[in-house]
């Protein structure tokens, strides 16, 4: 996850200076912000931090997301006319082939419920990573079998960018690590210009992402159910065009609850998050 330079802001020191400009937006006193920092017991986060880093459930999702990418892949080796152009997959990176969890039990370890940009541009260099269950083996078939493997992700930690998402796919040993497979895009979450560039020079067997943006840009608007329905309209294609891994931390479908896919930790987004989880909740008579 990234966001523009001029997005790129402490979130606390952001919150502050409003605090201290006397602003009345977000809504926060500091006592309720000091009482659901210390009060880690109750982090929002818990749940899906913990799903994802014990669940066997989560591991097998992820299997079945690239067992059928494979299949796919064999269809279309099988397929594949003598002249035909070289096949390709485009993949995203965060939380589709490299796992955060690390990052996540930081925040919560230090009383944090919401995504804050700036540590994780201090976690990324770092390396602590894992690759997503399936991830390595799906990778290295299509190498196997001639299927180059784009890497395009959406990330801005300053100038060393793109070496840092170079090593990372080294640090994992992913093939096809190099300048000619990794697209980052630092100031734009639309990965639309690379895909038609690499689409008009490849036959596109399959995309992989952890959100619906990496598979079309239509999936980056406001608004929970506009998203829904435009999933509704494309459900034929999940399983065949696009390959989805699942995330429950963090992506656009944050975006459509908050309006902001980084949204700060105040006590009024705390209650947007309660009223999106609540929103067809049971009302006992
Ligand atoms: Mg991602």
């Amino acid at each position: 996850m990234s966001k523009n330079n001029t997005e790129k802001l402490d979130r606390r020191k952001l919150l502050s200076s409003m605090l201290i400009g006397g602003l009345t937006l977000p809504v926060i006193s500091s006592s309720d912000e000091s009482q659901a920092l210390d009060d880690s017991n109750k982090n929002s986060l818990l749940w899906a931090v913990a799903w994802q880093e014990t669940a066997a459930e989560y591991g097998a999702l992820c299997h079945q997301a690239f067992n059928l990418a494979r299949l796919r892949v064999d269809q279309a080796l099988s397929n594949k006319a003598p002249q035909s152009k070289p096949l390709a997959v485009i993949t995203d990176m965060d939380n589709t082939l490299i796992g955060a969890s690390s990052y996540w039990g930081y925040l919560i370890n230090n009383g944090m419920d919401f995504f804050d940009d700036a540590i994780w541009d201090q976690w990324l260099p770092e390396n602590n990573i894992t690759a997503i269950p399936g991830s390595k083996d799906f990778l290295n078939y299509c190498h196997a079998n001639n299927v180059e493997v784009f890497y395009v992700t959406n990330r801005n930690q300053g100038e060393e960018t793109y070496q840092y998402a170079l090593d990372q796919l080294h640090y994992l040993e992913f093939p096809y690590a190099d300048t000619d497979h990794l697209t980052v895009y630092r100031d734009s979450s639309n990965k639309t210009p690379i895909k038609e560039a690499i689409d008009s020079t490849h036959d596109l067997v399959v995309m992989l992402g952890d959100n619906l943006n990496d598979y079309k840009r239509d999936y980056y608007v406001d608004g929970i159910d506009l998203r829904y329905q435009l999933m509704e309209r494309d459900k034929k294609e999940f399983g065949d065009k696009f390959i989805l891994l699942p995330n429950p931390t963090d992506g656009h479908w944050v975006r459509a609850i908050f309006g902001d896919s980084e949204p700060l930790p105040t006590e009024s987004n705390r209650n947007i998050l309660k009223a999106a989880a609540t929103r067809r909740a049971w009302t006992r008579r």
